[in-house]
């Protein structure tokens, strides 16, 4: 089929306004349709033909190229396009009525030359698709996690405080869009390839440009946000740190990560608590070990002491004949439970017997007297003699 001019095709003139040809096409394609003419072979070939000119001539950037090269390719428009850089056409495919056609139920019965509504599926989609960078879509903020660093007591306590958090919120200007629409234009970042090169060591490797989505055209960026959607922003935020927090909890506060795009919401903040150690307290979970000596007086005995918890000081009964190394539990005296801070753990308490420092005479004389009254040999008691 040779070359035919597409302002002849649809029978209008060189300087046709986009409303003409519009008018023109529809005229014809009520009449060429392949679904108003069954089995005609002329038409189809007709239809087609003023299909591929209407094509050309609705779109103002193929109608330039076509108007300057006397035809129409995707080769020969990136030409143009390499050849006048930073060139821009209208976004979009002109609004097209589809009120006017009604082809009752042959519109719906595919032809050989495809159905009524499958071209006019491909003309569309198909030209929007090479000129429309994706529009972005609403997207959650990312969360954050930050550290923090309390004593051992805050963790038992709880502890409410100030961060200062480095997050961003969605830009004022664009809504997290990254622009504030604007003609098409090629994406500079990857110079309209839609690739840009990584290099992960030696290795070089190609990946999709993150500013155009990978299509090579992007809108102008939105110039308070230069395009990220978000807004840096540094926030004192209020944390609380509830009871019970342990090295490696996560402590949510919501809405305080990064900011949303496109009206959804931001992400949260996640503070990872270190808790430091304590002078003689140890936890597991909610746990508490602590090791408290005692006299030989009171091992041998017994007797009630105050001992050192969590919360507070406790009574403990240290029974006659107590060794060294002896535990005791004290019941929910130990660490608040993070999910039920009215439950507690226990606490165990390891006694140490501490011998005394001999001095005196008078003490050394009552020793005497007390290894004769207890011959007893523990070597012997153990089986070791
Ligand atoms: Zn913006
Ligand atoms: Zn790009």
């Amino acid at each position: 089929m040779a070359k035919e001019d597409f302002y002849k095709i649809l029978g209008v003139k060189k300087d046709a306004k986009p409303e003409e040809i519009k008018k023109a096409y529809r005229r014809l394609a009520r009449k060429y349709h392949p679904d108003v003419n069954p089995g005609d072979k002329a038409a189809e070939d007709r239809f087609k033909q003023m299909s591929e000119a209407f094509d050309v001539l609705s779109d103002p950037k193929k109608r330039k190229v076509y108007d300057r090269f006397g035809q129409y390719s995707d080769n020969l428009a990136n030409a143009a396009e390499a050849g006048t850089a930073g060139s821009t056409y209208t976004r979009g495919t002109p609004g097209f009525d589809f009120s006017g056609f009604d082809f009752g139920a042959a519109a719906n019965q595919g032809g050989g030359s495809g159905s009524f509504r499958d071209i006019f599926a491909d003309l569309f989609s198909g030209g929007k698709a090479e000129r429309e960078p994706p529009r972005p879509q609403p997207q959650r903020g990312t969360d954050i996690e930050m550290p923090l660093s309390l004593t051992f007591e805050e963790a038992i306590t709880g502890l409410t405080t100030s961060l200062t958090v480095n997050r961003s919120e969605q830009c004022s200007r664009c809504h997290g869009a990254g622009d504030t629409g604007g003609s098409v234009v090629t994406c500079s970042t990857c110079k309209g390839t839609g690739q840009v090169q990584r290099t992960g060591g030696r290795l070089r490797f190609s990946q999709e440009c993150p500013d155009c989505g990978g299509s090579g055209k992007r809108r102008p960026p939105c110039a308070l946000c230069k395009g990220k959607g978000v807004l840096p922003k540094t926030e004192n935020v209020k944390v609380r740190i509830p009871a019970g927090v342990d090295t490696g909890s996560r402590v949510r506060i919501p809405g305080k990560g990064e900011g949303g795009r496109l009206g959804a919401p931001p992400g949260d903040l996640y503070i990872i608590t270190n808790v430091g150690r304590h002078k003689y307290f140890t936890r597991k979970g909610d746990n508490i070990y602590v090791t408290v000596p005692i006299t030989v007086p009171e091992a041998a005995l017994g007797a009630k002491i105050e001992v050192p918890t969590v919360n507070g000081k406790a009574q403990l009964r240290i029974p006659p004949g107590t060794q060294s190394g002896q535990k005791f539990r004290l019941r929910g005296r130990g660490a608040p439970s993070l999910r039920d801070p009215t439950v507690h753990g226990d606490q165990f308490v390891e006694a140490q017997v501490i011998l005394p420092k001999v001095i005196s005479e008078e003490t050394k004389e009552l020793l005497r007297k007390y290894a004769q009254m207890n011959e007893e040999n523990p070597r012997i008691v153990m089986g070791l003699e």
